[in-house]
């Protein structure tokens, strides 16, 4: 496998597991509705446009959504896995890591 196949698989994994532990989290905000919306740029993607709108009934549609694998591997195989986003999130997990271990 080639070093940016590796690189993304790794970036995968690791953004997928942090999110789905509340490590990191999607970019995007919260209307006074409570209810979660993916930022246009940089989190919103194709597969999100099958996701039911949230409402205030269900407020986390696309949090739920946007820490899911496919969400996430769909987002670091769009944006590149150096892309500054990417490399950002990352950081924030090593850092985690480091901390955790002290
Ligand atoms: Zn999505």
């Amino acid at each position: 496998m080639s070093n940016r196949k590796n690189d993304i698989k790794n970036a995968i994994e690791k953004i997928f597991y942090s999110r789905k532990n509340r490590i990191t989290h999607p970019r995007g905000k919260f209307d006074n509705g409570n209810r979660f919306y993916p930022a246009y740029k940089n989190e919103q993607l194709i597969c999100c446009s099958c996701i039911r709108e949230p409402s205030r009934g269900f407020p986390f549609s696309f949090l739920h959504h946007c820490r899911t694998k496919k969400h996430v591997a769909a987002l670091i195989n769009k944006l590149g896995p150096y892309s500054k986003v990417i490399m950002i999130e990352l950081a924030i997990i090593r850092r985690h890591k480091t901390m955790k271990g002290n």
